[in-house]
């Protein structure tokens, strides 16, 4: 551990963060009586901020440092000027910022309570005092969080790294509260040993400088730029960083003398023992000369801690006891601490151990004020190993416990802390696995509800479509049914129509053709009875072919009449009938004839024109024809009946014409006959019955 390195950090905080803050109000004073006198007449916006009233509080500040009082009494002068609230609230904030140089926290803290009522002071100002503030308690952490809520509600009136710097980006810019903000940040980072971290701080700090144009603000950017390359090996680049903030802080003592802190902490790196020590001795007789006591004090602990190193002790007790009497004159514990136990180790080194006692158990009383365990771990492993050097094995061995108790203690925290957030996370991690659970269940739960409402939903919908579809089937069988029953209907109407004779309504050849398909063919058997009107042309030619449909007709209706319900009557042709009786015997055959005789003849037709006689002549018979019963063909059949007619014509008509017997041996003897029918009945090879037709009334 090297306490030079660590003691560099302490002389460029304090004074550093507040050096670069400070005076507004002569700054603002001197500024705007040029700028008013010049440009007066320009009506030119007045800045937001009062850039050179900031410098000059800046300048304030950084004698501070060594010098609280002065540069207190510097901010009362500026007071004294007329000012703006604005600027009025700037200078508070300085006020505050120097109790903290000066180590009086209490007027810090009123301060803070003060400017946070002031509408004037911007909330990250406040922040930054109050981060100023938690830091110079010794609480780093605090310190950083609030310094780096100043800074995030700084930066954006800033021009972004690298971005082009006008005079108009940087008219809002705070930029030397954001490089203090900054500061604040680095240094925790650097006590946390996040090295790159606390690179890329100081180089962002470096450019709100460069943009600010303070050049002394650069240099202690650079001089922290280049601590942290050696931390990190760099030894060029560091070397390269710290050659060019010397360059910045040309014509300015103080943050030279400051520069050669970081260059006594450069050549400790590189193991340069005497580098270090110039470097630290022309720092100090620096500030000596310019009357900065407590960056001289600082500086000659350093070379007190270097000479330790070098087992120098006597050397290095002279300057301990020099920069303790210098440091005395301010309220810096940390630096008075390390100073005393340096003194101590320097006692210890030279044997005198009761003197070295006395001192460490002062500096046990400022261990209450910085209860710091990570530094006063550092210290008792420095102490431990002094004492054993001293041969001291007593106190070594004390100390040594004493040692490992606090690490114990401090990892056993450390543990604790991390248990603590690591069941924190785990906590949060089961409820997030619970809540997950709970949501997943759920979800399945409401996809189940939902499926099974769907399945419902299909269900029905199934249901709904199968009744309907059964409706709709059972609609379209009975449709198919009834079209079914009216194509029946119809094409029985249609087939009785197409058998019918529409005149008179009788069944026609068709119907007649359709019957004997049904009988056997050659085998005809039954009665045939052959009709047709006598001298009909004669009622046409005299009353009109209406008059004759109308004789037609109700010879057709008088035969129908006369028939048995069994027998079929046929309108045959124009005028002639045919009655198939296809069950009757000879005796009734005859008298059917009659009947039709009679009934057609015996009662004039009543037409428009008056009553009209209607006679009739007949040919029947009986088949097959006996004795011989031949079978014979139903058209042959018709043929012997209509032959029959023909003699009824021929024997003066109003007659029936029936055959009784017909001597033929075989189909050939019929045909022979059937040739010349009426030589066959003079021969009598046929044999016929006559039933006469009614006389005229
Ligand atoms: P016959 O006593 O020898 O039978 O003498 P006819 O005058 O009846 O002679 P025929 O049987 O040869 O003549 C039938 C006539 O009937 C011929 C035709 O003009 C007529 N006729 C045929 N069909 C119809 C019909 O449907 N309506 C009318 N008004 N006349 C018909
Ligand atoms: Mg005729
Ligand atoms: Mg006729």
């Amino acid at each position: 551990m090297s306490w030079g390195s660590a003691r560099a950090e302490q002389v460029l905080g304090p004074g550093f963060g507040f050096a670069a803050r400070g005076v507004r109000a002569l700054a603002w004073f001197l500024a705007f009586a040029l700028n008013w006198a010049s440009a007066a007449d320009q009506a030119a916006p007045q800045p937001q901020l009062d850039l050179a009233l900031d410098g000059e509080v800046s300048r304030l500040l950084r004698i501070g440092f060594d010098k609280p009082d002065k540069a207190l009494q510097g901010l009362q002068e500026l007071r004294r000027q007329p000012l703006q609230p604005q600027q009025l609230g700037r200078l508070r904030l300085a006020e505050g910022r120097l109790q903290v140089l000066a180590g009086n926290l209490e007027g810090a803290n009123a301060s803070v309570a003060a400017l946070a009522r002031d509408a004037w002071v911007s909330a990250e100002a406040v922040k930054l005092l109050q981060a100023e503030i938690q830091e110079r308690a010794g609480r780093t952490g605090d310190a950083a969080d609030l310094a780096l809520q100043a800074f995030r509600g700084l930066e954006p009136a800033c021009p972004a790294a690298g971005a082009a710097v006008t005079p108009q980006a940087m008219a809002a810019c705070d930029f030397r509260l954001a490089w203090a903000a900054l500061r604040v940040l680095g240094r925790s980072q650097l006590k946390e040993g996040r090295l790159p971290v606390a690179l890329a701080t100081a180089q962002r700090s470096l450019g709100l400088a460069e943009a600010g144009g303070d050049d002394l603000l650069s240099a202690l950017s650079l001089g922290q730029m280049a601590l942290l390359e050696m931390r990190q090996q760099r030894a060029e680049r560091a070397s390269e960083n710290l050659a060019l903030a010397f360059k910045k802080a040309q014509g300015d003592a103080l943050t030279q003398a400051q520069l050669k802190n970081f260059e006594a902490n450069l050549a400790a790196a590189k193991g340069d023992t005497r580098g270090q020590l110039k470097a630290l001795e022309e720092g100090s007789r620096l500030a000596q000369e310019l009357g900065a006591g407590r960056l001289s004090a600082q500086l000659l602990s350093n070379q007190a801690d270097a000479y330790l190193q070098l087992q120098q002790a006597a050397k290095a007790l002279e300057l301990g006891r020099q920069a303790l009497s210098e440091l005395l004159r301010f309220k810096d514990v940390r630096v008075e601490r390390s100073t005393r136990l340096n003194i101590a180790l320097a006692l210890i080194q030279l044997g005198r151990f009761d003197e070295a006692r006395r001192e460490l158990a002062r500096g046990s009383a400022l261990r209450a004020e910085q209860p710091d365990q990570g530094l006063r771990a550092l210290e008792l492993q420095e102490l431990g190993e002094a004492w054993a050097r001293a041969g001291q094995a007593k106190e070594a061995i004390a100390l040594y416990h004493e040692e490992r108790k606090l690490s114990a203690d401090l990892s056993a925290r450390n543990r604790e802390a991390e248990l603590q957030l690591l069941k924190v996370k785990y906590d949060s991690d089961r409820k997030q696995r619970d809540l997950e659970l709970l949501q997943r269940e759920r979800s399945l739960v409401d996809s189940q509800l939902q499926n099974r409402k769907l399945a419902q939903q299909v269900g029905v919908a199934l249901a709904v479509l199968l009744g309907l579809s059964l409706v709709l089937v059972v609609l379209m069988v009975n449709r198919v049914r009834a079209a079914q029953k009216r194509l029946k209907a119809n094409e029985l109407l249609l087939k009785a129509q197409s058998e019918r004779d529409p005149l008179t309504d009788l069944a026609n050849r068709r119907h007649l053709l359709a019957v004997m398909a049904m009988q056997p063919k050659a085998q005809f058997s039954g009665a045939l009875l052959m009709v047709d009107i006598d001298h009909f042309k004669h009622v046409n030619d005299e009353y009109g072919h209406g008059v004759g449909d109308w004789v037609i007709c109700e010879v057709a209706r008088r035969i129908s009449h006369a028939v048995r319900s069994v027998d079929l009557v046929v309108r045959w042709g124009g005028e002639e009938f045919l009655v198939f009786a296809p069950d009757v015997s000879q005796e009734q055959l005859m008298q059917l004839a009659q009947r039709i005789l009679d009934e057609v003849a015996y009662l004039p037709v009543q037409t428009e024109t008056g009553p009209l006689r209607v006679t009739v002549s007949m040919g029947f018979a009986h088949f097959p024809l006996p004795p011989a019963m031949l079978d014979l063909h139903w058209e042959q059949a018709v043929n012997w009946a209509d032959m029959a007619l023909y003699t009824a014509k021929s024997r003066g008509r109003n007659r029936a014409m029936g055959i009784a017997t017909v001597d033929a041996g075989d189909a050939n003897a019929l045909m022979q006959i059937e040739a010349d029918f009426d030589a066959a009945c003079s021969s009598e090879r046929v044999r016929l019955v006559e039933v006469l037709g009614p006389v005229a009334l």
